[in-house]
């Protein structure tokens, strides 16, 4: 059997570990950052400035591309990679976490969502099946098994049914690839020949991670690891979380559920966190990361710097020379002034927002980098605990 992933290096003092990942689209150093691109962009920014970057690998919602502009219209342009001009790796979530956060629900039941979208209000339904096809019809390196993300705080009763429902359609998303890997062309009738080549290499070198549900209990998360791994999946996502729990319960959520994900196998903290949230979940054995905080925070002048976030609103920037953070390489901070980029978004200007995504994305990705290289030199804890005792969040209510 090939390998997908390889471990090059494990940290002595934590469970941090450095790896390389294989996609159809090229190889993901880990630990990795991966930007959101919610809506077949990532906010602000383009692909070519998302290599420039460095980024490796960005993610795509499958909820949102269904719904607009519809697989129809993504089909037409050749897969999502195409259609957005990244020829990269994509990771696609399955959709669940949209469906359930989102769109009106009809019904949740054991073959499926039904629901209604949050755009024009019409009726969907998304099964495992379903959910498997959209992501194949993307053409994503990494798609998702649909799962239900319960919410925060849940009762016990609820997060167990949830989390063996999950399981159940983990098992079916498995199947779903078993058999449409193995086929040669039996459905050739129903698609054109072009289509059923295309899709079948995408089914073929696409890579399916399984997720660990079960929210803030324990004894759910074990339960739920070691059920998700006996199917075994490409790799393993820790789900649910980020959901407005407490940090502790997030951490406690990951701690619970590592020990039963194998260690050859990528581990996704799916949907965090800040800064020094991704360094504790990187000495937690995690690998894998996405997070709309760089983008999303970008919009009410937030940024991201090695000592905690500044908020360029304030008024005590607005005759400051400096760049957003002394000696960083991005483009926003090589040429542009935090006073300059504090009246850009007093004033709306797009421009703002896009100086201060960028320099946000690199921040995120640059210290990633650098915990690679933490973790290869054995210097990763030192240079980790150092990292959060500095850190310090400045507006706190936005951090949320
Ligand atoms: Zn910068």
């Amino acid at each position: 059997m090939q390998k997908d992933f390889e471990l090059l290096a494990s940290d002595q003092y934590s469970k941090a570990r450095r790896g390389r990942l294989k996609t159809a689209h090229g190889m993901i150093d880990t630990p990795a950052f991966m930007p959101v691109g919610t809506q077949g962009s990532v906010k602000g920014v383009s692909p070519r400035e998302l290599r420039e970057l460095n980024a490796q690998i960005i993610l795509g919602n499958t909820y949102h591309l269904f719904v607009r502009p519809g697989l129809d219209v993504i089909k037409h342009f050749g897969g999502l990679h195409n259609f957005m001009s990244w020829d990269g790796p994509i990771l696609t979530d399955s959709g669940g976490f949209q469906i359930f956060s989102l769109a009106k629900l009809r019904k949740i039941a054991d073959e499926g969502v039904e629901f209604q979208n949050h755009i024009d209000g019409a009726r969907a339904f998304i099964s495992p099946e379903v959910a498997m096809e959209i992501q194949a019809a993307l053409g994503s390196d990494i798609a998702m098994v649909l799962d239900e993300c319960v919410p925060y705080p849940c009762e016990y009763d609820y997060a167990a049914r949830s989390a063996e429902m999950t399981t159940r359609w983990a098992k079916r998303c498995k199947r779903w690839k078993q058999e449409n890997t193995q086929r040669s062309t039996p459905n050739a009738q129903r698609r054109t020949e072009e289509e059923t080549v295309s899709q079948l290499s995408t089914i073929n070198s696409q890579l399916l991670f399984g997720i660990v549900q079960g929210g803030t209990f324990q004894d759910l998360r074990r339960a739920s690891a070691q059920a998700i791994v006996e199917l075994d999946f490409d790799g393993y996502a820790i789900g649910g979380e980020s959901v407005g729990e407490p940090e502790e319960e997030m951490m406690r959520a990951v701690e619970s559920a590592e020990p039963s994900v194998p260690a050859d196998k990528p581990r996704y903290a799916m949907g965090l966190g800040t800064p020094p949230q991704l360094l504790e979940m990187v000495a937690r054995g995690m690998d894998m990361f996405d997070c709309v905080l760089p983008t999303r925070l970008a919009r009410n002048g937030t940024a991201f710097t090695s000592t905690g976030t500044l908020n360029l609103k304030n008024s005590e920037f607005a005759l400051d020379k400096r760049p957003i953070e002394e000696n960083c390489a991005c483009s926003a901070c090589r040429e542009f002034t935090r006073g300059y980029i504090r009246h850009l978004i007093k004033a709306e200007e797009i421009l703002g927002l896009r100086l201060i995504t960028l320099h946000n994305l690199h921040s995120y990705l640059n210290l990633m980098s650098r915990a690679r290289t933490e973790i290869e030199r054995g210097t990763f804890d030192q240079f980790r605990k150092a990292f959060v005792a500095q850190y310090e969040t400045r507006d706190a209510a936005e951090i949320e």
